[in-house]
């Protein structure tokens, strides 16, 4: 089976080494770097600033935990050293990785000549064809920006030029307050910048539980963010003295130093030969798949953001596994389909928030009957130990049966702790399965086995 691959993010990898594995000829193809925008703009980088800015905030806080007051300074070259240091970290040992499997990695920019046949061009300009059984695209995305703006890289920027930026701005506009735009006004908020934040509806985090939104604004306006509900930007000018001023639908106008958008990603769809190879595109610019990821080609897969389903690499990665299970001809067993509502998800701020499965909000909206509990980290040990007992855990499970339907988590460590009721809910495990499981004392997780009793 020869098995080519456009793209070498989390969707592409994970599907030329998990293919290579099952026995597949495997080639990919990647133009930029392997890992691909997840590692190199996207989750890492943001996530590497996000840690850098707690360790300050926690630097800040020493005196709280019995120590004398520190006064840690920022130091931008460093910072920019230690994010490219790990994302070149990760790419070598995926190379290694790719390399292990057997796996033929190409250094080029590929596109469709045929239903069967793909073209790399390589930075030096050669072409090289190559014939494939199985396609999978997983090209990415990249950051929208609205019509009237143009990113200038020093006071207009995407999340692309945030790591880190030239200087630390005095005043970052963000517009968009999604999970990007809530994560990157923590991160600059923690660095010292006054943040004013552009939502678009009532309430940050417009897709998620109220309660747990609520939460994340409490904390952004305690911290000094300004927060401007209900405005959707429509314009951007200079200010005289080098600034940014932002129109919103409502006159109002928020002037700052900087401006960054953070208002979703269009597929990178362009340039690929796709129509003419016969794969259809939609009008958004991403290829329609089945639950097998599956395009209207047999032979040709769409996997991660270029899909249009959930836009996060942990579900890329899952894509692109379950497409090189299906090229081998190992899908049969109905289980085994990639359920999206099941994927958890997380945001970096603080606290932060992660959630999986069905939303208590979710359940109401459609009359479904549901149990909640929901319980504080404010009596939890390990979190006055820690000096943050903020949050909680709520857990949504079956009345009738006690399965475990879903769960959100606010509070220190949240991305990690929402592991366990991500496998409750994918085994369909029950809540007495977590209130018995032998917990560590003293841990934050003892909240969950609290929350399932
Ligand atoms: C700021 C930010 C933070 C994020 N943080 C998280 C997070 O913490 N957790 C999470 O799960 N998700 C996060 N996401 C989402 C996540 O980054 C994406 O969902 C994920 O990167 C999608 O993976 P992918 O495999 O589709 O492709 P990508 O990671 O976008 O990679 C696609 C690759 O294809 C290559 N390519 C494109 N066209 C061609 C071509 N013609 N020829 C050869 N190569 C080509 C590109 O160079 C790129 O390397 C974040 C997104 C953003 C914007």
């Amino acid at each position: 089976m020869r098995f080519v691959i456009i793209g070498g993010g989390p969707a592409g990898i994970q599907a030329a080494t998990h293919g290579a594995r099952l026995g597949a000829q495997v080639t990919l193809i990647e133009r930029d770097i392997v890992g691909g925008a997840a590692n190199l703009w996207d989750c890492i980088p943001s996530k590497a600033m996000i840690a850098t800015g707690d360790v300050l905030t926690l630097a800040l806080r020493a005196q709280k935990m019995g120590l004398a007051p520190l006064n840690p300074g920022l130091d931008l070259e460093a910072i920019s050293t230690r994010v490219h240091s790990i994302t070149q970290r990760l790419a070598d040992s995926t190379i290694s990785l790719l390399d292990s499997q057997g796996v033929r990695v190409i250094e080029g920019s590929a596109r469709l000549r045929s239903s069967h046949e793909i073209v790399a061009e390589t930075p030096g300009g050669e072409e090289i064809e190559i014939e494939a059984d199985a396609i999978l695209i997983s090209t990415g995305s990249r950051p929208r920006v609205p019509e009237w703006a143009t990113v200038d890289g020093d006071r207009i920027l995407t999340t692309r030029q945030a790591y880190p930026p030239p200087v630390i701005p005095e005043h970052l506009v963000v517009i968009g307050s999604g999970v990007t735009g809530v994560e990157f006004v923590h991160m600059f908020r923690s660095f010292g910048s006054r943040v004013s934040l552009i939502v678009s509806r009532q309430q940050v985090l417009p897709s998620k539980d109220p309660e747990v939104a609520a939460v994340l604004e409490a904390d952004f306006l305690a911290s000094g963010v300004k927060l401007l509900k209900g405005a959707r930007a429509v314009g951007l000018s200079r200010t005289e003295d080098g600034g940014v001023l932002v129109s919103c639908d409502d006159e109002r106008k928020v002037q700052g130093s900087h401006v960054l958008f953070a208002i979703g990603s269009i597929p990178n769809s362009e340039g690929l030969g796709l129509e003419g190879a016969g794969v259809f595109v939609d009008g958004a610019g991403h290829i329609p798949v089945d639950h097998h990821c599956v395009s209207n080609l047999r032979h040709v897969y769409a996997a991660g953001d270029i899909s249009g389903k959930l836009p996060l690499a942990s579900v890329a990665s899952m894509q692109g596994r379950k497409v090189a299970e299906h090229v081998m001809g190992l899908d049969s067993r109905s289980h085994r389909h990639l359920d999206y509502e099941k994927a958890a998800s997380a945001i970096f701020t603080e606290p932060e928030i992660a959630d999986v499965g069905l939303a208590e909000a979710e359940a109401f909206a459609v009359g479904r009957k549901i149990r909640v509990t929901k319980v504080p980290f404010a009596a939890n040990a390990r979190a006055l130990i820690d000096g943050d007992p903020r949050g909680f855990v709520k857990i949504v499970s079956d009345p009738a049966t006690g399965v475990v339907l879903g769960g959100s988590i606010v509070g220190k460590s949240a991305a990690e702790l929402i592991s366990v009721i991500a496998l409750a809910v994918t085994a369909h495990l029950k809540v007495d399965d977590i209130v018995e499981s032998l917990l560590v004392h003293p841990a934050l997780a003892e909240a969950l086995a609290e929350a399932a009793e």
